[in-house]
C-alpha cells in the first residue's frame, strides 16, 4: 500500500474521482476556490487512515470542511457510507472498462454524478411542478422513496445506482435557492415540497 499521498499521485486520482464525484466537496457540495485557502481542494480520507490512499478512501473536501468533519458525527457517517458505496462503485467500474474495450462508445464517457443531479432535478420536476403544462402529481414526495427512486434510475442507464449519491443530489436541489424545500413531518421523517417564492 501507498503510505503517502503524493502530488503524483493526486494527479493520478484527481479525474477519476473528479468523475466519480464531480470537483465539489464532499461535504458541503459547493466549488473550490483556489484564492481563498479555506476554501482550497483537499483529498479527504474516508476512514481517517491517511496511509490508505486507495481512491475509493479518497474523495475532496474544502481545508475547511475536511477540518470540520472532525467535530461532526453525521460527516463522519457520511464518510463511512460513502467509502462502502466507492468500495462497490469501484468493482463496478473496472467491469465496465473491460466490458467497454468492445464497444467504446457507451457508458463510459457518461458522467455519472450528473446523471443523478439531471434524474433528481427531473423526478422533482415531474412530480411538484408538472409536466408540458399539465399540473402537478403530488404535494410533497418522501425524500428517502425519491432518493431510491433516483438511484434506481441511475442504475438503469450505468448498472450501480446509489441512494446516498442520489440524496446528496436532492440535497442539492433543495438547497435555499433553490426550486424545492426539504421538510420534517410529523413522526420525524423527510419529505420534499415545492418551494414557496
Ligand atoms: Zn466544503
Amino acid at each position: 500500500m501507498v503510505k503517502k499521498l503524493t502530488q503524483k499521485l493526486k494527479r493520478v486520482y484527481f479525474p477519476i474521482i473528479k468523475k466519480r464525484d464531480g470537483d465539489i466537496c464532499f461535504f458541503c457540495l459547493m466549488m473550490f476556490v483556489n484564492e481563498v485557502s479555506k476554501w482550497n481542494r483537499t483529498y479527504h480520507h474516508l476512514n481517517k487512515n491517511t496511509e490508505d490512499n486507495r481512491p475509493e478512501n479518497l474523495v475532496f473536501a474544502h481545508e475547511e470542511c475536511n477540518r470540520l468533519c472532525e467535530d461532526k458525527p453525521d460527516w463522519q457517517i457520511l464518510s463511512k457510507e460513502k467509502l462502502l458505496d466507492n468500495e462497490k462503485y469501484h468493482q463496478y467500474a473496472e467491469e465496465i472498462t473491460a466490458h467497454n474495450d468492445e464497444d467504446k462508445e457507451t457508458n463510459v464517457e457518461i458522467d455519472t454524478n450528473e446523471l443523478y443531479l439531471k434524474f433528481a432535478k427531473e423526478i422533482l420536476t415531474d412530480k411538484l411542478v408538472g409536466k408540458g403544462g399539465n399540473p402537478s402529481v403530488e404535494e410533497s414526495l418522501n425524500f428517502k422513496d425519491t432518493a431510491n427512486d433516483v438511484a434506481y434510475m441511475v442504475k438503469e442507464v450505468v448498472g450501480h445506482g446509489s441512494s446516498i449519491t442520489a440524496s446528496r443530489a436532492l440535497d442539492l436541489e433543495c438547497a435555499s435557492l433553490a426550486d424545492f424545500e426539504k421538510y420534517k413531518e410529523q413522526g420525524g421523517k423527510w419529505r420534499i415540497k415545492k418551494r414557496k417564492k
